[in-house]
């Protein structure tokens, strides 16, 4: 059996998506994912019976989605770890530019873009822009769209 703690969707002291506003559930689930990748290099990954997830909850005017951490009770390693993250999480996001919440989301799906760093396509470089994956659309810094590529 497994049960879990509740990590909210953003580290403590961050705003985050507010459940009713455009691209909600895109923008919460990227926020989500940015802030388990925190944990993860934080903290380390999950140990045996313990993994982190986001959770969409069931709310009056729709889901609303934090992180969690399930952990077994049968297993202490699992447990330390979730109630670690609970005590120990950081409370805003890192300085690194990989996770302070400036990646920019696809303006067609609002899924999270991919900075240019990681685009091997082309000759799109570091300094070029963004990727989304899911419209393969390659973007300009000010969210013009540069290419769509073929898929
Ligand atoms: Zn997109």
């Amino acid at each position: 059996m497994s049960d879990y703690i509740t990590l909210g969707p953003t580290p403590s002291d961050e705003p985050c998506a507010q459940v009713g506003e455009e691209l909600y559930a895109q923008k919460a689930r990227a926020e989500c994912r940015r802030f388990i990748k925190v944990l993860r290099d934080t903290f380390g990954t999950e140990p045996s019976g313990a993994y982190l997830q986001t959770k969409g909850f069931p709310h009056d005017y729709g889901t609303y989605y934090e992180v969690v951490c399930h952990f077994n009770p049968d297993v202490p390693d699992s447990i330390d770890y979730a109630f670690r993250l609970e005590r120990e999480a950081p409370t805003e996001w890192p300085d690194d530019p990989g996770y302070n919440g400036s990646t920019p989301l696809c303006p067609e799906c609002g899924d999270e873009l991919e900075m240019g760093t990681s685009v091997q396509l082309f000759d799109f470089s570091a300094s070029d822009g963004y990727r989304c994956h899911a419209c393969n659309l390659l973007f300009a810094h000010d969210l013009t769209v540069l290419a769509r590529m073929e898929g």
